[in-house]
C-alpha cells in the first residue's frame, strides 16, 4: 500500500529534499498534500509536477490566486489551512518541516487524528515536548525524527532501557576555530557559511552559536525520555558520525554516513523499510581518514549550556529561551545587531523570565508572542 504524505513546508529546504526523495522512490509515496509561505513559484510549479488534492499557502491573496490558476485543486491558507491540512482523513504520514511555532499546532492536530509525525520542525519538541510525546502515546502514534541528529539515535537505540546515555554531534559550526575577538566582529556572510550542511538561515545560525545544538539536546530529551546530565555532546568537525548511543555494557552504536539531509528524511519517510534512495555512492572510511572529537566550548558558545539550563528547568524556560533566540536571530539576519548580540540579548530575557510550571498550549503560544515582544523592544532599544 502507499503511504499518502502531506507536507507542510514543501518550499523550504527540508521540503524540497523530502520532494526529491519522494521522486526517487516515487512507487512507495503519494503526495495528498503540501503547504507553503510565500514562494509562490515553487509551490506552483510543485503542483503541477505532484498534482496534490489540497494546498496551503500563507495569504489569503496568495490562496485567492492559486484557485484561478488551479480550479481543480482545493487552496487553503494561513494557520487555519495547516490544521485543516492534519485532518485530511486518508493521509498517513504528515512532514512537519515548517519553521517556527507555526507547526505546533498542526502537529498535535494530526497526533490526534493517529497520523505519523515525521518531525523535522524544531519547536515544537522545544516548545511543547510534554505535552506532544505524552499525545503521540496515548494515540499511539510515531515521531519519526528527520533531524540527522535524532535520526542517527533513533536508528542506533534497540531497546531503551538498555540505554546508558545519548552521544549527539555538533560539527562545531563555522567559528569552531575562531577566537571571541573574531566572533565579535563576524558578519553574516561568516555565520552563513556553514562547513558541512547546506540548511536554511535561520538554522545555519543557530548552528554557528551552537543554540541549534543546545535545541537539539531538549528535542532528544523528550523524543527519547533521556535526563539532560545523560544527554553528551561531542564537537566532531567532519560530521561522519550524525550521533551515537551507549549501552549499559559499555557498547557503543554510532551511526555514519556522508552528510546528506536525504538520508534522514528518507529513513522517516519510508519507515521501517530501507529502500535505495538518492545517495548511492557509499560512505568512503579511507577517504574520510580522520574522525576528530572536541569538547564543546562553552565559554565561546554559551548558548549550548543556556539549553541546557532551560531544559533542566522545563516548564515555559526552553519557550523563553526558543522565542528570545528566534527574534535575536531574525534581527541578526537583519544586520540590526551583532553576533554575539543574539546569546547576550536571550540571556537578558532568560534571566528576567517567570515559567509557567505545566503549560497548556494556549499558555505556551501565549508566553511566546509575550517574549517576542519584550525581545523585539530590548533589541530596538540598542
Ligand atoms: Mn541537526
Amino acid at each position: 500500500m502507499k503511504k499518502k504524505i502531506a507536507i507542510l513546508g514543501s518550499t523550504g529546504s527540508i521540503g524540497t529534499q523530502a520532494l526529491e526523495v519522494i521522486d526517487k522512490i516515487n512507487d512507495d509515496i503519494e503526495v495528498i498534500a503540501l503547504s507553503a509561505g510565500n514562494n509562490i513559484d515553487l509551490i506552483s510549479k510543485q503542483i503541477e509536477k505532484y498534482s496534490p488534492k489540497i494546498v496551503s499557502v500563507k495569504t489569503k491573496e496568495d490562496a485567492v490566486n492559486l484557485q484561478k490558476k488551479y480550479p481543480l485543486i482545493q487552496i487553503l491558507y494561513g494557520d487555519e489551512g495547516l490544521i485543516k491540512i492534519a485532518d485530511i482523513e486518508n493521509i498517513n504520514i504528515i512532514l512537519v518541516a515548517v519553521s517556527g511555532k507555526i507547526g505546533l499546532k498542526p502537529t498535535i492536530r494530526a497526533i490526534q487524528n493517529k497520523k505519523d509525525i515525521a518531525l523535522a520542525n524544531k519547536e515544537t519538541l522545544v516548545m511543547a515536548g510534554d505535552i506532544v510525546m505524552k499525545l503521540a502515546k496515548e494515540n499511539n502514534v510515531r515521531i519519526l525524527p528527520v533531524d540527522s541528529e535524532h535520526s542517527a539515535i533513533f536508528q542506533c537505540i534497540n531497546k531503551r532501557e538498555e540505554v546508558k546515555h545519548l552521544i549527539i554531534t555538533s560539527s562545531g559550526g563555522p567559528f569552531r576555530n575562531s577566537t571571541i575577538e573574531e566572533m565579535e566582529n563576524a558578519n553574516l556572510d561568516d555565520a552563513l557559511a556553514h562547513p558541512r550542511w547546506n540548511m536554511g538561515k535561520k538554522i545555519t545560525v543557530d548552528s554557528a552559536t551552537l543554540m541549534n545544538k543546545g535545541l537539539e539536546v531538549i528535542e532528544a530529551h523528550h523524543l527519547f525520555n533521556f535526563d539532560y546530565d545523560d544527554i553528551k555532546v561531542i564537537v566532531h568537525p567532519q560530521s561522519y558520525i550524525h550521533s551515537a548511543v551507549e549501552y549499559k555494557d559499555g557498547s557503543i552504536i554510532a551511526q555514519i554516513g556522508n552528510p546528506s539531509m536525504h538520508i534522514p528524511i528518507q529513513y522517516a519517510l519510508t519507515y521501517p523499510k530501507r529502500v535505495e534512495g538518492i545517495e548511492t555512492e557509499s560512505f568512503d572510511f579511507i577517504k574520510a581518514a580522520k574522525f576528530e572529537f572536541y569538547k564543546p566550548d562553552l565559554e565561546k558558545f554559551p548558548s549550548l549550556a543556556l539549553a541546557f539550563k532551560a531544559g533542566k528547568l522545563g516548564g515555559t524556560y526552553p519557550v523563553c529561551m526558543n522565542a528570545a533566540n528566534e527574534e535575536a536571530v531574525f534581527a541578526f539576519l537583519e544586520k540590526k545587531i551583532k553576533f554575539l548580540d543574539i546569546y547576550n540579548i536571550t540571556k537578558q530575557v532568560f534571566d528576567s523570565y517567570n515559567s509557567i510550571v505545566n503549560p497548556a498550549i494556549d499558555d505556551i503560544i501565549e508566553e511566546d508572542e509575550k517574549i517576542r515582544i519584550l525581545t523585539r523592544e530590548i533589541i530596538n532599544s540598542i
